[in-house]
């Protein structure tokens, strides 16, 4: 597709700026996107947030199945008559943020998903945290999000990015930032860059916990105050006593904290039980 247009099919579509409606124009970073997922002809790939299809026409050719999960009702007509005679693809029309993925693997078969999106930002981080919950259905994720938010999810100990999201995506996942992606690719342009980066769901958690829940709930509660010590961030949850039981030093602040220590603690608070504190 020649840079600046948009598809033939969609030519008069207004970009919505609610429905975080960037189109990507350019070929060269398409071809890149698709290298990334490197599709096969055994996959069960769901798209989220196909668009104009520019991502969607370069891969459904390639996998055995291809969903489309879109919200925007103006856009199912382009995409049904653009992909047409394409017997593997499948839209389903709704909210991805609401949508029950198990269907997909229910109504075309397969044993894992693979899911890949030029994501709404808006929408970005529950949607992963939405996904996160089907961690056992899906073999990998490719997702292009604003730079800042792969450098959250990829954040390590002490890095100024790190935080709640990188923490509990990793506990997930293996995050691999690969590239970035210019304003310039889309259309419109967002006002910051771009990049691409691949969450593979682990098989078995790098840290052992009680409940991933439970630590979701301490990490946020620690990184609410993220400038204090976590002697106050956690001070409604743990005592010094379980902080140090722990390994953690209570003058520490949540962001030097490592995911093993989060979920260390939280199984001590577990097990510590209500209103021990
Ligand atoms: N994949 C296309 C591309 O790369 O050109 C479009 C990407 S655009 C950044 C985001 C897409 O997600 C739009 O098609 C938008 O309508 C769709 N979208 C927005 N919110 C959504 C939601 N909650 N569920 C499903 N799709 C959504």
């Amino acid at each position: 597709m020649a840079k600046g247009k948009r598809n033939s099919f969609g030519g008069g579509h207004q970009p919505r700026k609610r429905f975080g409606q960037n189109f990507l124009h350019d070929p060269h970073v398409i071809d890149n996107i698709v290298r990334a997922i490197n599709p096969q002809n055994t996959d069960t790939l769901v798209e989220i947030g196909p668009g104009l299809g520019a991502i969607t026409e370069q891969l459904v050719d390639q996998v055995r199945k291809m969903a489309v999960v879109e919200l925007d009702r103006d856009l199912i007509p382009h995409l049904r008559i653009s992909f047409a005679t394409r017997k593997n693809f499948h839209i389903y029309e709704g909210d991805a943020l609401k949508f029950d993925f198990t269907r997909i693997l229910a109504d075309l078969g397969g044993d894992k998903l693979r899911v890949v999106g030029n994501l709404p930002y808006n929408i970005s981080t529950p949607l992963m945290f939405h996904l996160l919950g089907y961690n056992n259905l899906i073999s990998d994720m490719h997702f292009m999000l604003q730079k800042e938010v792969v450098d959250r999810l990829a954040a390590g100990v002490g890095d100024s990015a790190y935080g709640r999201l990188g923490i509990m995506v990793q506990y997930y996942c293996q995050v691999e930032p690969l590239f970035l992606v210019p304003p310039t690719a889309f259309d419109p342009p967002p006002k910051v860059e771009s990049a691409i980066v691949r969450l593979v769901p682990h098989v078995i958690p790098p840290v052992t916990t009680q409940s991933p829940r439970e630590l979701g709930k301490l990490v946020t509660t620690a990184f609410n105050q993220r400038r204090k010590t976590v002697r106050n961030a956690l001070k409604s949850v743990a005592d010094d006593r379980l902080l140090e039981q722990a390994g953690i030093n209570p003058e520490l602040r949540p962001e030097d904290l490592s995911l093993a220590q989060y979920a260390r603690l939280t199984d001590l608070v577990l097990a510590a039980g209500p209103g021990a504190e």
